[in-house]
């Protein structure tokens, strides 16, 4: 089967969803849209109103502002993948709790191996945060790149945060053009902050009763 199809297929299955609570109060479920072989995945943290009213993602105020700006610097929303971290609005636009966060987790990791992009924006720091690391800052990690497990992301302000002030509208649009140098070159490898989880070394013997060191490529890992 071919992954267009697959991908089709986990969008019908998203709608009839009832792995978690979010099934009971969603009018429609929100699975993403978009190319099924897009270079940029967008993803914010869940539907509001008006996505959970039309099935869309992003097409609130904040998603308008989104998708004018991405016009305007030549990406256009059938260039890209848009979804959100759970595909079911939360009752009131409240945060997803964490158990809702992994019940749809399969659907994201499935959505993110079929398109396989070159890049994951995550948008907004609750997407940031769940996507890459809770340690992160969005204002701090804006525009960065972070490799994590062998994908690249490269969050951006959410635009309702954009709408607050001029000086956060700028740094939107900031984000925007430089995902749009991003998408134009190649990532240099010093550019990348890789956070993927270092492995967890354990002791051979039983009993070690001296502080060691293991040396690995790149860096000193202390055992004790
Ligand atoms: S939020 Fe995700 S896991 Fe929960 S019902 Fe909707 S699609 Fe299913």
């Amino acid at each position: 089967m071919d992954l267009i199809q697959l991908l089709y297929d986990v969008s019908d299955e998203v709608c009839v969803c009832t792995k978690c609570r979010l099934a009971e109060t969603r009018t429609y479920a929100v699975p993403g849209e978009g190319d099924p072989q897009a270079q940029i995945m967008f993803v914010g943290e869940g539907p509001g109103e008006q996505e959970d009213l039309s099935g869309r993602p992003f097409v609130g105020k904040s998603g308008q502002l989104l998708t004018r700006e991405l016009e305007r610097i030549g990406i256009t929303r059938d260039l890209v993948f848009i979804t959100n971290i759970v595909k079911c609005r939360p009752p009131k636009n409240r945060v997803p709790l964490v158990d809702e966060i992994e019940a749809c987790n399969d659907w994201l990791m499935a959505q993110i191996a079929l398109i396989n992009p070159k890049f994951i924006v995550p948008v907004g720091g609750p997407s940031l945060q769940t996507l890459v690391s809770k340690d992160l800052r969005i204002m701090r990690s804006r525009s960065k790149v972070f490799r994590k497990e062998g994908i690249l992301f490269i969050p951006i302000l959410h635009p309702s945060a954009a709408l607050r002030s001029p000086d956060t509208m700028k740094s939107f649009l900031d984000d925007l053009k430089n995902l749009r140098a991003y998408l134009d070159r190649e990532i240099e490898e010093s550019e990348i902050t890789d956070i993927t989880p270092r492995p967890v070394y354990t002791s051979p013997s039983p009993k070690v009763t001296e502080t060691a060191e293991v040396k690995e490529e790149g860096g000193t890992l202390s055992l004790f």
